[in-house]
């Protein structure tokens, strides 16, 4: 089975009201362990990739190690997608890489930084959209800008952002928007989806899909206690819903940051501060209504730590990649597991094939 565009695997979704992890690569083990997960709990997937991925791995060997997941696991419909496109340009460059779907993420100007103008926004989408569409590759389009709602609160309330508490020092996979800007007229939540903007938008572009800023945010630290339904609006996802019935939802940031995952971390000399991410329930709650793609970085990232982490502690004599790295695909292919099964993907690629969509 070549790739296959995203649209029809959340198309399906949306018929059987399930949500689909897309997890983020940059090498070998992190595929096969998202792959052999799939074929273990009958999985459509999407494997996503940041630009960052993209020139870490180089797009040659990326494309040629999805195209060899493709050939290994025939019964498995795969994705593969461009995470954060900052401009129609790197959008191009990965369709013509073979990704059978990309993100342009015009929420922000092309230095994936600053928030930009809707009209902006509107025109470098809709122009993806046109040039990927007549290629049979699908479009994911952003609409309000990632990021936590308890870190922008107003400087006098909150006194200075801690940066560690801004996502990752280093490469991200994605971009929040930058936090030392002025500050926001309306205070915290501006920067949250719009549901008329959001309306706005779809009909304005076409995409088959739409990330909404909800009080997500990328990296580890995404929430200081367990979130509530001040900082994380869910209540959002479903009044967009209501909006736009026949539109895809997409959950950036939604790694769950499990505390397991935290304390072997820390258990074998890691360092991380106390953190939440978004409980697997709420992500649940968002498949209710019409989120069907949900973004899963961070929880896989510290999987495979803990488990070298481990391995270098309980064995320093060890110096054989494979000795470290096997362990670490397994602990990347239990968080996929777990999600597929979670977010209801499992069992569905079999029930995805046999509707004769995909050729
Ligand atoms: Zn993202």
């Amino acid at each position: 089975m070549p790739l296959v565009p995203l649209r029809v695997v959340l198309d399906h979704a949306a018929e059987h009201n399930y949500g689909v992890a897309a997890f983020n690569v940059n090498n070998m083990e992190q595929i096969q362990a998202i792959m052999e997960a799939a074929k273990e709990t009958d999985s459509p997937v999407i494997v996503q990739a940041s630009r960052g991925a993209r020139s870490y791995s180089q797009d040659n060997y990326l494309r040629h190690l999805m195209l060899a997941a493709a050939e290994l696991y025939p019964e498995i419909p795969v994705v593969m997608h461009q995470d954060h496109g900052n401009s129609p340009a790197t959008c191009y460059s990965a369709i013509k890489y073979g990704f059978t779907s990309v993100m342009m993420d015009g929420s922000l100007l092309e230095d994936a930084k600053t928030a930009a103008p809707f009209d902006y926004n509107v025109k470098v989408t809709a122009d993806v959209v046109k040039v990927a569409h007549s290629m049979g590759v699908s479009v994911e389009g952003e609409i309000g800008c990632l990021g936590s709602i308890e870190h922008k609160a107003p400087a006098k309330d909150t006194g200075p952002v801690d940066p560690q508490l801004m996502g990752e020092p280093g490469e991200r996979h994605g971009h929040d928007a930058d936090l030392e800007q002025e500050p926001e007229p309306e205070g915290a939540m501006s920067h949250l989806t719009d549901p008329n903007e959001a309306e706005d938008f779809v009909a304005a572009t076409g995409v088959d899909a739409l990330a909404v800023a909800i009080g997500t945010s990328h990296g580890a630290y995404k929430f200081k206690t367990k979130p509530t339904g001040e900082v994380l609006k869910m209540s959002l996802i479903e009044e967009i819903h209501r909006r736009l019935p026949n539109t895809h939802l997409v959950m950036h940031g939604s790694s769950s940051v499990p505390e397991d995952l935290q304390e072997i971390i820390r258990k074998y000399g890691g360092k991380m501060g106390e953190t939440y991410g978004v409980p697997v329930e709420e992500i649940q709650r968002g498949i209710k209504h019409g989120v069907r793609k949900i973004n899963v970085d961070t929880d896989c990232r510290m999987a495979m730590t803990g488990a070298i982490r481990k391995v270098f502690a309980e064995t320093p004599d060890k110096f054989d990649p494979r000795e470290y790295l096997k362990p670490a695909r397994e602990a990347m292919k239990k968080i996929c597991l777990a999600r597929m099964i979670a977010f209801g993907q499992a069992g569905n690629a079999s029930k995805l094939m046999a509707t004769g969509r995909l050729k």
